[in-house]
């Protein structure tokens, strides 16, 4: 028997060191040096463009065409300064990754020459076609057609390859008729719809001056590093993103070693080498550390506004994996690339605020701050309460499924905790009257300030899928592999219809004569008895929250996607939405189209892959070793004794486990209904997923009985500690 790939792939392993990369800069030599900021601008524009075109990014709107031809041309100049001869519009279809379309700036010229050519119109308007990008069905029913279209708040960047720069835009992708092709559309509109009832609402709270409210994220992208000598030999990893084998190494995280220990040589030098790409393109990278998996870790930048961490967020996971192929890595960023292992995650930090009245979730120091703040909360809970399910729906994928729910990361019921101290100010809120508040020694509301919130990370419930966390938001349930776009959209607008709820209720009170403190006290009373049901402080893991949740509380438990993402077809959604101006009816149905039949299409290609591996990869090698085997026994019968043939008979059970069981799975893959979407996204769920874990007990009993020498895959316990 031939030493397989797998033992070679180790000895190289073993031999790899650290790939060392680029001279040392400093900060203020790395720092934004790819990107055309501000700063570039202001040096470079006339004073009264540079003006125009910093209003348009603090305000919105559209850029005047004489205006868009300037900075096109300075854009040009600086980069083809820097060798760039291409440029992109970068866009975000809805698959989670970046697509992007290059033109080159060449202009041919009657004499023969060539120059260097951009326009305003090039910069501002892009068309690429890209029919192929998921739809669902909504440029069928309109024009074929797409267009990209420069978004002013997000700056343009250099994309730097071995060979050289390409200016990059960032862009919208929108049909000709308007409607929204990308997930970058709806996260601007959701702010908007934000912005517009905040400001109604700090109007009404006595605010004089306010300006734009945005929303801020800060994303915590956990993955994990594998060698990828490991990875080539491994299909399950090359094209699924995990491994549908493998037994569960004799040593796993039970050791807690890992967190936060020193990380090793060869992947510090990894996190350096992204960190300084990150930093060129102004990404504020500010946290690394190891996570609780071994082989696991976390990059998290400082906070940024929401549309802007978004691009960055994507461009984060473009350099990681980039950057890891160089280092002899694989950058996992799949949400349980190992069964048993602690999967990965994406915490969203998510906060509103605006330049006048600083962060709206932080308690901050005065009496009429804390009641701001109180309302703005408030706001939220009522929000997570009533579309709970929907922020559940989007953070359904095929891969997140595997995560939400095992013990390690939130449930798939979507709760919210605030902490001690804040839920029993909500608790008083619900319970007291103000009239008798301070008798009470209760909370008077515009008068007393509220008590100092901890934020210290100890003090964090783990188990929640949404946690205040002293002056923000963590919703926790975000996979690793998502873009953080369809969290936020979901987090802004279910805010922003709250806010409006809020508002117009205040209105009501108010317009009755009493003062605002005893309206805005009415208010989150009446936000305290309908919605106080959705907080929750204790073991979300535990199967008591389980029924209580579901039985006492009327939250919902959705454990797959099969169960989340007709969420999205519900009328109060669909009303949600289109009443904030975020997604119309068409482009909500085509976001259910699109996740609905990416979730179908992944079930359906590991299932057959599964298919493949066990047969092609796992069945050979079985029969070649119950050969052997076979041959041993007899040799040791002929000479007069009387062997034990339990592993030879197990192995065999198991191999006739793993033929019926591949032709079980084989069989309902050709049954798939085609009936319904819903019929189908369930048939994948309750049907296919079972068999393939079928086929895998198979197999992993195969893997710790059949001799390593020969076992073609590399195993967990290589995948996870040898680097
Ligand atoms: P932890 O692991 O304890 O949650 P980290 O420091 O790893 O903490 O991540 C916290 C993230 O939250 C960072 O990206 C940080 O910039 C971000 N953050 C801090 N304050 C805010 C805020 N007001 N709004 C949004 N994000 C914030
Ligand atoms: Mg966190």
């Amino acid at each position: 028997m031939p030493s397989p790939a797998r033992l070679d792939a180790i000895s190289h392993i073993l031999e790899r060191g650290p790939v060392p990369t680029a001279p040392i800069q400093s900060l203020q030599q790395l720092w934004a040096s790819d990107v055309f900021s501000l700063d570039k601008m202001k040096s470079a524009l006339p004073k009264d463009v540079f003006k125009s075109i910093q209003r348009t990014i603090k305000e919105g709107g559209k850029l005047d065409s004489s205006v868009a031809n300037i900075v096109a041309q300075s854009m040009k100049d600086w980069a083809t300064s820097r060798g760039a001869l291409y440029y992109a519009h970068v866009f975000y279809p809805l698959t989670n990754l970046t697509a992007e379309k290059h033109d080159g700036f060449i202009a041919p010229q009657a004499d023969g020459s060539a120059i260097a050519e951009f326009t305003g119109k090039l910069l501002v308007q892009g068309e690429p076609d890209g029919s192929s990008f998921p739809n669902g069905g909504i440029r069928s029913t309109f024009e074929a057609r797409g267009y990209t279209a420069w978004d002013v708040t997000s700056p343009a960047y250099l994309l730097e390859t071995p060979n050289g720069f390409t200016l990059c835009i960032p862009t919208v992708f929108v049909s000709w008729t308007g409607e929204a092709l990308d997930k970058k559309t709806p996260l601007l509109r959701s702010n908007a719809a934000m912005n517009k009832q905040a400001q109604r609402l700090l109007k009404l709270l006595g605010n004089k001056e306010i300006a734009p409210v945005n929303s801020s994220c800060g994303a915590e992208q956990e993955y994990f590093l594998v060698d990828n000598a490991f990875t080539a030999l491994r299909p399950d990893l090359l094209l699924a993103g995990r491994t549908l084998f493998g037994a569960a190494p004799a040593k796993g995280q039970q050791f807690d070693d890992h967190y936060f220990g020193a990380i090793p040589e060869r992947v510090q030098v990894f996190m350096q080498d992204v960190e300084r790409q990150l930093y060129k393109l102004g990404i504020p990278a500010k946290t690394r550390h190891n996570e609780v998996a071994p082989g696991q870790f976390e990059i998290a930048p400082f906070f940024e506004a929401a549309n802007v961490a978004t691009d960055h967020q994507q461009l984060t996971m473009t350099v990681l994996k980039s950057t890891a192929k160089r280092h002899g890595f694989s950058c996992l960023l799949h949400e349980k690339p190992f069964a048993g292992v602690n999967g990965s995650g994406k915490h969203v930090n998510w906060s509103v605020g605006n330049a006048t009245q600083g962060n709206l979730l932080d308690p901050g120091n005065t009496p009429h701050d804390n009641m701001q703040f109180l309302v703005f909360c408030a706001a939220v809970i009522r929000g997570v309460h009533l579309y709970g399910p929907l922020m559940r729906a989007v953070v359904a994928t095929a891969s997140n499924d595997h995560r939400l729910g095992a013990n390690e990361a939130p449930p798939a019921i979507i709760s919210m905790y605030l902490g001690s101290q804040l839920e029993d100010v909500f608790n008083q809120i619900k319970a007291g009257d103000l009239k008798g508040s301070t008798a009470g020694g209760l909370m008077q509301l515009g008068v007393d300030t509220l008590p100092d919130f901890p934020r210290d990370p100890g003090d964090r419930n783990r188990t929640s899928p949404f946690a205040f966390t002293g002056n923000r938001f963590e919703f926790r349930a975000v996979g690793s592999g998502q873009s953080v776009a369809g969290p936020l959209v979901a987090m802004n607008t279910i805010l922003a219809d709250s806010l409006e709820w809020i508002a117009d209720e205040l209105e009501a009170q108010l317009a009755g004569g009493i003062s605002l403190e005893a309206a805005t006290f009415t208010v989150l009373k009446q936000v305290m008895q309908k919605h106080s049901a959705v907080i929750f402080g204790g073991d979300g893991y535990s199967s008591e929250w389980h029924r209580i949740a579901v039985e006492e509380r009327g939250l919902e438990n959705m454990p797959t996607t099969a169960d989340a993402l007709p969420v999205l077809q519900r009328p109060e959604i669909r009303e949600l939405f289109e009443r904030q101006g975020v997604l119309s009816p068409l482009e909500l149905e085509s976001r259910f189209e699109v996740y609905a039949e990416q979730y179908i299409l992944a079930i359906e290609v590991e299932a057959k892959l599964v298919l493949r591996m066990a047969r092609t990869q796992i069945y050979p090698v079985v029969m070649a070793y119950m050969e052997t085997l076979t041959r041993s026994l007899r040799d040791q019968e002929q000479l007069g004794l009387h062997p034990d043939r339990s592993i030879a008979g197990q192995v065999a059970s198991l191999n006739q486990q793993l033929v019926s069981q591949c032709t079980a799975l084989e069989q309902a893959l050709a049954q798939v209904p085609h009936g319904g979407v819903s019929e189908h996204l369930a048939y994948c769920a309750n049907t296919l997923l079972g068999l393939m874990l079928k086929v895998r007990d198979a197999v992993d009993g195969l893997e710790v009985t059949v001799d390593d020498a020969i076992w073609p895959l590399p195993t967990y316990q290589e995948l996870l500690f040898v680097r």
